[in-house]
């Protein structure tokens, strides 16, 4: 253990001692120990937990691009090495068929959500299932991951229903730009979102595309004057559905592919996920998709934030932007107080 030793105390003289920062292991046991305070120390730097991290450099011979970091770590353990090591293993982690975002939020409760016995209606909402509340803790746990910042809900909300006036309406729909490279149904042109979401999906799909990951819509826009007479002709006079993230041009739905390779009986899925929240097991197990894993570790660095129950549906609402979203709009803002927000 002479090597851990010198990580802590520093190997070159007494407690004052600068500890180098490049180091040399000569015996296999230091590779050990630095692999486990590689995963103990790397908290700040992924989002992967210690154990999970700990797990694969345990594995040696079993990846071999994250091998090979591993021992440039062991050659020159610099910051720099240790975070290609992390990201080698955040990558492999993404594209894994056996691991899940569940994980992220610690490998044990991660198990227990995946293996749990799920119910077919225990997704929130509709008819109660007997687990609810559970898919209710799940959420929680994947919020202590990556927090949500809803678009339209509660106090960091953009807009939220009672400020929507017809003003407001217009001045959004203004602000709507199509997303190149992300077509609609056959001459429809294509999916649309609020101009400066546009810019952040398609760095955010570029950097994706680097990582072996295919972003792709499924849903984008939802125009809020169809969505409007639609809900008015089912004789839903509060428009419930007109109020939507989509509506503000803020959301989108992603296709949820299978981990590469995988196959599914589902032939008409064609290697994706079918998206559906019944039965509630379904909608655990579509957050093995790289698409669902890749967003949790790097979705935020591009302003892009989860909704936890639909691991489909991401918005757009990084911090500050309410004021970037209404820089055109005369008067900025809507004056809001806290009981506008409250409930909503
Ligand atoms: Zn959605």
């Amino acid at each position: 253990m002479f090597g851990l030793t010198c990580l802590i105390a520093g190997c070159s003289g007494g407690p004052s001692a600068v500890v180098p920062s490049v180091r040399h292991y000569a015996h296999p046991g230091d590779a050990d120990a630095l692999a486990e305070i590689v995963a103990y120390s790397s908290r700040s730097r992924t989002k992967l937990p210690p154990d999970y991290v700990l797990g694969r450099l345990r594995q040696r011979g079993g990846v071999p691009v994250i091998d090979a970091a591993f021992d440039r770590v062991v050659a020159h353990d610099t910051p720099a090495t240790r975070s290609e090591l992390l990201r080698a293993i955040e990558l492999d982690f993404v594209h894994r068929a056996d691991t899940s975002s569940l994980d992220l939020v610690g490998t044990e409760l991660g198990e227990r959500f995946r293996s749990f016995d799920w119910q077919h209606e225990d997704y929130p909402g509709g008819d109660e299932g007997p687990n609810e509340m559970y898919a209710g803790t799940l959420a929680d746990a994947l919020d202590g991951v990556t927090p949500e910042r809803r678009a339209n809900r509660a106090a960091v909300a953009v807009i939220v229903r009672d400020e929507a006036t017809p003003e407001l309406w217009e001045y959004m729909l203004g602000q709507w730009r199509e997303v190149p490279g992300e077509p609609r149904r056959e001459g429809e042109g294509n999916w649309k979102l609020n101009r400066h979401a546009v810019g952040a999906y398609v760095e955010m799909r570029e950097a994706a595309a680097r990582d072996g990951v295919d972003l792709t819509i499924l849903s984008g826009h939802r125009d809020p004057r169809r969505a409007r007479e639609n809900a008015a002709r089912v004789g839903n006079s509060f428009a419930v559905a007109s109020f939507s993230s989509h509506s503000l041009g803020l959301a989108i739905d992603f296709e949820l592919p299978r981990p590469d390779g995988e196959t599914s009986d589902d032939e008409d899925a064609g290697g994706r996920f079918r998206l559906s929240t019944r039965p509630m097991s379904a909608v655990v197990d579509m957050r093995r998709s790289p698409v669902h894993k890749w967003l949790h570790l790097y979705g935020r660095e591009f302003g892009w934030y989860p909704f936890q129950h639909e691991p489909w549906h991401w918005e757009y609402n990084p911090p500050g932007f309410r004021a970037v979203f209404f820089d055109e709009f005369p008067g900025g803002p809507p004056q809001r107080d806290a009981a506008s927000v409250a409930g909503t």
